[in-house]
């Protein structure tokens, strides 16, 4: 059996329709797929369509922006109830969020000189939740850069002219959102943060103290060493363990669909905590390791 609970369509800064997805990650032999995009569930409807053509169960799952000290942190929801009142008033909230970064965003690169960068990144995110990727792309198309990552070192990564510190929610709210729409709250990719291990752990502590419930033991390819230090981690703070791609684009093998370690059976997996009925039997999901 193969969980891959984080993964990225093109409703925020993925390459694939949700249908696209769904039928590469079936491919990949992936059994059960959620689908994260970045504070937006705008994708799950279609998803879940295809889900059912191709026999392929689907979580519904978002990647919320947080903030923590003076950085950004991601808390992933997982078996949310997407009628909640409470989670579509969260995701309105992150959108105006997004909405006015991204004004501020190109406000930085007309500076720049790049006079038409909103417009560029809004065509680029279309219906989708406008990001960082979508400034990176529009520069990326008119040659500014020779691609994403280029655009990320020179304008919009960490302390570049185009980097806007923003005021995003604390973890707390973001566990608050996820727990009011039924859901559980994992911490993504702990180690992706940039952070000393010392800051790691206390972002982790943190989490769990607000009442946190998973952390992401495996985002994509990883070292066996940091699989390991994270279970230790995660156990310490009584926290269950997820695991996913965080596929964005198919072009990158080291974040594809359901490629990516198994996630060690020495720790509670996050899909017991799921109020969703997974088509499994306790004793299939003993089998998984
Ligand atoms: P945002 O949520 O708008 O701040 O954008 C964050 C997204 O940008 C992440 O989820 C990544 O997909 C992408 N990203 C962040 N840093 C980089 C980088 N250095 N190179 C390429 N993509 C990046
Ligand atoms: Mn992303
Ligand atoms: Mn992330
Ligand atoms: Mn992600």
């Amino acid at each position: 059996m193969i969980f891959d609970l984080h993964s990225h369509t093109h409703f925020s800064d993925g390459s694939l329709s949700p249908a696209a997805l769904v039928a590469r990650a079936k491919a990949q032999g992936v059994n059960v797929l959620a689908i994260t995009d970045h504070d937006t569930i705008a994708g799950l409807e279609f998803a879940q369509k295809a889900a059912l053509d191709e026999g392929i169960t689907l979580i519904s799952g978002i990647e919320f922006s947080g903030g923590w000290g003076k950085g950004g942190v991601h808390i992933v929801g997982l078996g949310l109830d997407v009628n909640s009142v409470a989670l579509s008033a969260a995701i309105k909230f992150q959108e105006d969020s997004r909405n006015s970064r991204a004004q501020a965003i190109a406000e930085r690169l007309g500076k720049a000189g790049f006079s038409d960068a909103l417009l560029g990144a809004q065509a680029l995110a279309g219906e989708g939740s406008i990001g960082r990727p979508h400034f990176a792309q529009y520069l990326v198309a008119i040659g500014a850069v020779k691609n994403i990552n280029a655009a990320f070192k020179k304008y919009l990564g960490a302390g570049k002219s185009a980097d806007v510190k923003y005021q995003w929610p604390t973890m707390s709210q973001i566990i608050e959102w996820v727990h009011q729409a039924g859901g559980v709250a994992v911490l993504a990719h702990p180690a992706k943060y940039a952070l000393t291990r010392t800051k790691m752990c206390a972002m982790i502590s943190d989490f769990a103290q607000a009442g946190g419930d998973a952390l992401e033991i495996v985002s994509g390819y990883q070292e066996q060493s940091l699989t390991n230090d994270l279970i230790r981690i995660a156990t310490k703070h009584q926290l269950h363990g997820s695991c996913g791609s965080d596929f964005h684009y198919p072009d990158q093998p080291w974040q594809e669909l359901g490629r990516f370690s198994p996630m060690p059976n020495s720790i509670p997996p996050v899909w017991e905590l799921l109020g969703y009925n997974l088509p499994l039997s306790d004793a299939q999901l003993q089998t998984i390791q």
